[in-house]
C-alpha cells in the first residue's frame, strides 16, 4: 500500500496528520551511529517514541538496535528486521506470556527491574528448559534535572531496583541455572538537558561496576540508557542533537574496563525533530482575555503538553502578513488540559489556517488515543531524495522547504 503514488494537494488531504522529514531522519541516524562508532559504543532505539513502519525501517537501516518495553514492540522490531540479539527488553511490569515471548525469540536481554521479577524470569526459562539472558535494572538514585514525570532514576521512582539488592540479584544470577548474567541497565528520564547528571550517571555506574567486580559475575555489558534532549524551543537552529559532544562527555567520564560494551537507549532525540503535526484552525474565538485557535489536532493527536506541560513551537504555515496577536492554541478535546499552548504570538489567524506543531517525531503519534472517540491521524513522509520520492513522496527537505512543496506529496 506504500507504493501508491498518489499525487495531490495540501488543501485536500485531511487534517490533522503526522508529517515527517525523512532526510532529516537519515542525517540524524547517520550522525549518531557515527558519534557512537567512533567510541565503540552502540544505541538500541527506544522503539516506544516512534513505532511507525516506516521509521523503524529507516533506523534499522542504519544498523542500530532496538529498545523494547512490550512483546507487541519486539514482534514490530522483529517484522521490521531487527534480529533478535539487537533487542533488549525493559520495563517495570513485564507479564508472564511476554517474558515468555522474549525467550522464545532469543533476544539479546530482558533487562529485570527487580528480585520478584528475577525470579519469575528463572521459573519461565526452566519451564522452557533455557537460560534467560538478563541485565540489572539498578536505581541509582540520580537526578535527571528533568520534568518529574519523565524522571525515572530517583529512589521514589517507580523503576529499576535499589543499589541494597544487587548483590542478592547478582548472587541469584549467579547460583540459577537459568540465567545469564549480562551486565547492568541504568535509565536516569528523559529530555536531560544539562551534562551534570549524565556525569553523575557515569561515576555511579562505574563505581558500582567495580565495587560488586561485576564482572566476576560473567558482565560484559554496561547499558547507560536513554535520556538525551532534544531543542523543542529552537528545533530548526541545530535539528541534529550534539551526539559527538555527548558520547565524547560519557567517554570521558566513564571508568571501566575497555572490553566492556557500552550501549545505550536513545529515543528521543533520534526522531523528535523529524515530525510535525499539521493541524487546521476550525474556529477563532475571543474570550473576555484571550483569542482561542481551536484547532483540529489535540491531546489525542500529542499528548505531551497535557501530560507534563511540554512546550512544543508552533507556527503558521501561510504566513499572510497579519497583525502579530496571541492565541491560546487549543484542540477539540472534552478536557481543558487540551491545551498545546498559551499566549503564543502569530499573525492573525483565521479559520482554516494551517499550523504546524513542531518537534513532534518522538512521543507524539505513539502517544495517541482515540479518546472522544476520534480518528487515529495518518503519516505522511517528504523525502529529498529522488528514489524514495517516486516511491512515496516529496522532492525536498521540509525544514527548508518552500511553500509550494506541499503542493505535491503523495497518501501513504
Ligand atoms: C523511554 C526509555 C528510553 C528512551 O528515552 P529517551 O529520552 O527517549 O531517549 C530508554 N530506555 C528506557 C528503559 C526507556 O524506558
Amino acid at each position: 500500500m506504500n507504493n501508491i503514488y498518489n499525487v495531490c494537494q495540501l488543501k485536500t488531504v485531511q487534517t490533522p496528520y503526522y508529517l515527517y522529514d525523512m532526510f532529516l531522519l537519515k542525517s540524524t541516524l547517520e550522525s549518531a551511529y557515527n558519534a557512537a562508532r567512533a567510541h565503540n559504543f552502540k544505541i538500541h532505539y527506544a522503539v516506544k517514541a516512534n513505532t511507525e513502519s516506516k521509521i523503524l525501517q529507516e533506523v534499522n537501516k542504519h544498523r542500530f538496535g532496538v529498545d523494547c518495553v512490550s512483546a507487541n514492540e519486539i514482534k514490530k522490531a522483529i517484522n521490521h528486521g531487527f534480529k533478535a540479539k539487537d533487542i533488549v527488553f525493559a520495563g517495570v511490569g513485564k507479564t508472564d506470556s511476554e517474558i515468555a515471548f522474549a525467550l522464545s525469540q532469543q533476544i539479546f536481554c530482558i533487562n529485570c527491574e527487580s528480585i520478584e521479577e528475577l525470579e519469575v524470569i528463572a521459573t519461565i526459562a526452566e519451564k522452557m528448559r533455557l537460560k534467560a539472558p538478563v541485565a540489572l535494572r539498578v536505581n541509582p538514585n540520580i537526578d535527571a534535572q528533568t520534568h518529574q514525570k519523565i524522571s525515572t532514576g530517583l529512589e521514589d521512582n517507580k523503576f529499576g531496583m535499589p543499589l541494597f539488592e544487587l548483590q542478592q540479584a547478582l548472587d541469584i544470577c549467579c547460583q540459577n541455572s537459568y540465567l545469564q548474567f549480562k551486565g547492568l541497565h541504568f535509565h536516569i528520564g528523559s529530555q536531560i538537558k544539562s551534562e551534570t547528571p549524565f556525569i553523575n550517571l557515569c561515576k555511579k555506574a562505574s563505581e558500582i561496576w567495580h565495587k560488586f567486580g561485576i564482572e566476576s559475575y560473567g558482565g560484559s555489558v554496561l547499558n547507560l540508557g536513554g535520556g538525551l534532549a532534544v531543542d523543542y524551543s529552537d528545533p530548526f537552529n541545530k535539528p541534529v542533537p550534539e551526539f559527538e559532544h555527548f558520547f565524547g562527555l560519557i567517554s570521558k567520564h566513564l571508568h571501566i574496563p575497555t572490553n566492556v560494551k557500552v550501549f545505550f537507549e536513545l529515543g528521543r532525540s533520534l526522531v523528535a525533530q523529524s515530525g510535525t503535526l499539521v493541524t487546521k484552525v476550525l474556529y477563532v474565538k475571543k474570550g473576555l482575555t484571550k483569542n482561542f485557535a481551536i484547532v483540529d489536532a489535540g491531546m489525542t493527536e500529542l499528548l505531551r503538553p497535557a501530560l507534563y506541560q511540554a512546550f512544543h513551537k508552533i507556527e503558521k504555515f501561510n504566513n499572510n502578513g497579519g497583525a502579530i496577536k496571541n492565541y491560546d492554541i487549543v484542540g477539540p478535546v472534552c478536557e481543558s488540559s487540551d491545551v498545546f499552548a498559551k499566549n503564543v504570538a502569530l499573525p492573525e489567524i483565521r479559520r482554516g489556517d494551517i499550523l504546524m506543531v513542531r518537534s513532534c517525531g518522538a512521543y507524539a503519534q505513539s502517544m495517541s488515543l482515540r479518546y472522544n472517540l476520534r480518528s487515529l491521524a495518518p503519516a505522511y513522509y517528504l523525502h529529498n531524495n529522488p528514489v524514495d520520492a517516486l516511491q512515496d513522496h516529496v522532492t525536498t527537505s521540509f525544514n527548508t522547504c518552500p511553500d509550494y512543496i506541499f503542493n505535491f506529496f503523495s497518501l501513504q
